[in-house]
């Protein structure tokens, strides 16, 4: 029998496939680290960004909604505090305010209208991390209701 090459199952360059609607200050372009694009089958959808200044537009994430259920981690990155996430989130879950000022993560049922999210103070850069489990691709996870918006606007003319 064949060995299996699992080296198919590296991913080593992130796809770019996130486009915002705008550009936003003290953000990268978000890194897509695992989709059925990267890994045919997968389906799953990982993506990250680094936040690395107080966000301009802010917020820059407006309430959406998925068919999948989402976790979203924020992560420090201070090798010293790992916990502290190096500023402050509010992040409107269901119509209720979450604090978020601590490496943390927040597990999101499909369904669960979300965002905006709204940087309340920042210090030290920190990563967004998206994660859904059944979502093969950018337009069933549509992490940040981008894709959505942009349908919208399309049918609106
Ligand atoms: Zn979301």
């Amino acid at each position: 029998m064949p060995k299996k090459d699992y080296t198919k199952y590296l991913v080593s360059k992130p796809a770019y496939e996130v486009t915002p609607d705008f550009e936003v200050k003290g953000r990268r372009p978000a890194m897509t680290l695992m989709s059925n694009n990267l890994i045919p089958g997968a389906n799953m959808y990982i993506e990250t960004g680094w936040v690395f200044g107080m966000p301009d537009p802010n917020p820059h994430i407006q309430e959406h909604v998925h068919d999948y259920d989402e976790i979203v981690i924020h992560l420090g990155t201070d090798p010293d505090h790992q916990e502290d996430l190096g500023g402050e989130i509010e992040f409107m879950v269901g119509g209720q305010p979450l604090t978020i000022n601590k490496t943390s993560a927040v597990y999101v049922p499909k369904g669960v209208k979300h965002g905006p999210l709204t940087w309340k103070k920042y210090s030290r850069p920190h990563l967004e991390f998206t994660i859904m489990i059944g979502a093969g691709s950018l337009a069933e996870a549509d992490p940040g209701g981008h894709e959505k918006r942009k349908e919208g606007k399309k049918n609106n003319g």
